[in-house]
Parts: structure tokens; sequence; C-alpha cells
């Protein structure tokens, strides 16, 4: 415990807000990785990322309890923090900021809401999802004013919404990372702890289809709707799972107009209770 604790001296460990502001100060070059903990190597890349892009990065850790619209979702999330601060000192993180949810939310804003053209992909299955997500990111660059922040692809619509909404609000830059998967391109997730070994194999294979059907959709797009109908019902005959959506969209603005355009394939489903999200 001792010898973790000089460890982690080197590293500023920020827990007020008054403290933070005052170490941040004269930083003008801050670069910012909102998480929720559990980190792995996918956090590790917005890390990295930052660091070569930004003179000092701040890395938060906090569970948003807004932008959880499943209790049991919101209490069974993933915490290892004694690992996480281990692993941040080990990338030479500058700061790190471990907010309470008081501290957080300690004055009321606007209400934040999607339109209806919004109101598609994880929008449409977790309501209030996104508008916890814009909320508390609202409150952490008002707080700190970062030049730049990463964000990763794996979450593209919440990348894709936040953009649009911090860069119309401030002068805060944020940037794209790629999706980090592991060897049987599985995406990382904090999620991911929480299934059990068959599941864990049942995503991997799951994932291997979903690429496979991202490139035969390239290559015959106009038959996207009969490709992604014929591989559902696959997934449905082999594993046990629910797909919330498994749908084409316009990677500019996220229509479906995918026609001659850039596009992506966005997936949402359970398995083992357990919900993943990707795009290929
Ligand atoms: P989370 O802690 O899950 O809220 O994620 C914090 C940030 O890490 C978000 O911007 C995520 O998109 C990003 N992230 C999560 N998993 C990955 C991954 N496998 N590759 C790249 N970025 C990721």
């Amino acid at each position: 415990m001792f010898y973790l604790l000089i460890f982690l001296l080197q590293m500023k460990l920020i827990k007020i807000k008054t403290d933070l502001i005052k170490a941040i100060e004269f930083d003008k070059r801050l670069g910012f990785v909102p998480t929720m903990g559990a980190l792995h190597e996918g956090h590790k890349a917005l890390i990295k990322t930052s660091q070569k892009n930004c003179k000092k990065t701040l890395v938060s850790i906090f569970i948003n309890p807004t932008q959880f619209n499943n209790k049991k979702d919101f209490k069974t999330y993933p915490k290892n923090l004694k690992k996480d601060l281990i692993y941040l000192k080990k990338l030479k993180v500058d700061y790190v900021y471990l907010p309470t949810v008081k501290q957080i939310y300690w004055k009321k804003n606007d209400k934040i809401k999607l339109n209806k053209l919004q109101n598609i992909l994880c929008a449409k299955f977790r309501k209030g999802h996104f508008e916890g997500v814009l909320d508390v990111l609202d409150r952490f660059i008002e707080l700190i004013s970062p030049q730049k922040m990463f964000m990763g692809e794996k979450d593209f619509q919440q990348f894709f919404l936040v953009k649009n909404f911090i860069e119309n609000k401030y002068n805060t830059k944020v940037y794209i990372c790629k999706t980090i998967r592991n060897k049987n391109n599985l995406a990382l997730s904090s999620r991911n702890s929480l299934l059990n070994k068959q599941s864990f194999a049942a995503s991997e294979i799951i994932t291997k289809k979903l690429l496979k059907l991202k490139k035969e959709i390239t290559r015959n797009t106009k038959n996207y709707k009969k490709l992604i109908f014929i591989l559902k019902k696959e997934l449905f005959k082999n594993f046990d799972i629910k797909i919330e959506y498994l749908e084409c969209r316009n990677t500019h603005n996220l229509s479906t107009n995918i026609l001659n355009k850039p596009f992506k394939l966005f997936v949402a489903y359970y398995i083992d209770n357990v919900r993943l999200i990707d795009n290929f």
C-alpha cells in the first residue's frame, strides 16, 4: 500500500473541483480523455494520441449516472479504480480527475434534447442516454476548457453528437481515434469483462461475420438490406442474442443514404445480458 501511494504521488490525482481549476490554470495545450474507468488498450490509444498532440493530458474517470437508462446496468458497470490508477501512472498521464456526482451536478443546466433526426441507433434504444452524455461533457468542458478532446470510433454515434455539440459551444476540438480490437477483431470494451467465456467466444465469431457482411455490402451496396436480413436470420439461428439494430448509415450525416457514399455498418446486441455495440 505504501509503495502504491509513493508510485501514485507522481501523478496529480484530483478529486476536488477547485483543486482541478488551480492545477490546470496555466495549461494552454491540454488534452482531455473522458472515461468511465475499467481501462483497457482502447483508452490507452486515446491517451497516447493526446500525449502526442498535447503538452499535458488529463484523464477523467467518472461513471456518469445520468447516461444510464437502466439502473442494473449502472450498478453492475465494471469498476477497478486501483488497477486503473496504476495503469494511468505507467502511461505517465499528467492529471487524473475523479469527481463525485455532487461535484459534477452542482448546478442545474438547461435540458439537452436530441432532435428527431438524431433519434436513431443507440439514441432510439437507450432513451436519455446521449442527453446524459452531452450534459456531463458540457460540464467537464466548461470546467476544464481543454484545447483538444479525444474519443473512440467504437462509439461513433457518440463521437458524432459530441463533436457537433461541443465544437458549436466551446473552442475545444474533438478528435476521433480508431477502434482497438483484440486478435480476433472483437472491439475492446469495459463491458467485455462481464461476458462469460462462451459468450466472449460467440461475440468474436459474430464480429467476424459482421466484418464479412461489411465487405459484402461494400461490393454490392444496392442489395444491403437483403444482405443484412440474411445475416440477421443466421445470427438468430446460431446464437442466443437479441439484436437491437444492425444498420448501414452514411458516415457524414448518419442518414440511411449510403449509395455511392462513405458508410458504416452499425450494430448493437445483447448477449449474456450484456449490451455490446460496434461499427465497421
Ligand atoms: P468509456 O470508458 O467506455 O466511456 O470510453 C471512454 C472513451 O474510450 C470513449 O471515447 C470510447 O469511445 C473510447 N473507447 C472505448 N473502447 C474503445 C476501443 N476499443 N477503441 C478505441 N476507443 C475506445
